[in-house]
């Protein structure tokens, strides 16, 4: 018997039914606000201009949110709604070149820190320990990118690693997959564009899937990798900024 097992027995410790069943436990969370009414709300209280006033309502865009919380606390502005889902990840690349590569139930990923904070790397790395066990979907973190499947970028691609991480993906086989996690690797987050950095890791290589968050948590990072290679439906885009998935249904 394995350890962990043995170890899950002695301390209660048990693995998360995700993705068979929906996660229930509080606090895997942190939620996304939500697009509403824009009456008496203030889009200027955000501090990454991720608040827009579209068509009478607030939208929101995702690729720049930082869940600071300023929109669901200040008392400047009207609280706007959050859900509390973790489905975020939403297709980038065209769905018919998604869908035309099927891959084994087996699946390997090489993650690249391309100039992160430690956030996004630290909730990446999670996916590895006892709760999350990715192991048990048959997905595993490799080094190498001669074995990898998917790349998964976190970071907003500093201008020192830009030749690594284009190394890395030129050094993958076909099919290949890209995941751009956190909103630094989706627009160089409150990093980028600046003097070191681009816009994110689609400056650099083409991205498939993007997982908003800042960071996003373990659960919407492993639905990125689900839906990279079409074991779960993507949340839907309802315009380039806005990502309407109030439920991604299972
Ligand atoms: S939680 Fe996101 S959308 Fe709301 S104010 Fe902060 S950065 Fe802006």
């Amino acid at each position: 018997m394995s350890r962990w097992v043995l170890t899950g027995l002695k301390t209660g410790t048990k693995t998360t039914q995700y993705p068979r069943e929906q996660e229930p436990r509080a606090g895997v969370s942190p939620g996304l606000p939500i697009t509403g009414g824009a009456e008496g709300r203030t889009p200027e209280i955000c501090p990454t201009a991720a608040l827009n006033i579209v068509e009478g309502q607030i939208a929101v865009d995702y690729r720049r949110c930082i869940h600071c919380f300023r929109c669901a606390r200040s008392s400047q502005s009207a609280p706007l709604d959050w859900q509390p889902g973790y489905e975020w990840a939403a297709r980038k690349a065209d769905e018919s070149v998604l869908d035309s590569v099927t891959f084994g139930r087996s699946l390997n990923v090489l993650v690249v820190d391309a100039g992160d904070c430690g956030s996004c790397l630290s909730e990446t790395a999670q996916l590895s320990g006892p709760y999350y066990n990715i192991h048990r979907l048959g997905f595993f973190i490799t080094p190498t990118p001669r074995n990898a499947d998917v790349l998964l970028v976190v970071g907003p691609v500093t201008d020192q690693m830009r030749a690594a991480l284009k190394k890395a993906y030129d050094a993958m086989p076909t099919p290949r997959r890209v995941v751009a996690a956190g909103v630094c690797a989706l627009s160089g987050g409150i990093f980028g564009p600046s003097l070191a950095t681009g816009e994110g890791a689609g400056d650099v290589v083409p991205v498939d899937v993007e997982v908003p968050g800042c960071p996003p948590p373990p659960l919407a990072i492993l639905h990125g990798l689900l839906v990279a290679v079409g074991r779960k439906p993507p949340a839907a885009m309802a315009s380039p900024n806005t990502i309407n998935n109030v439920e991604a249904t299972p």
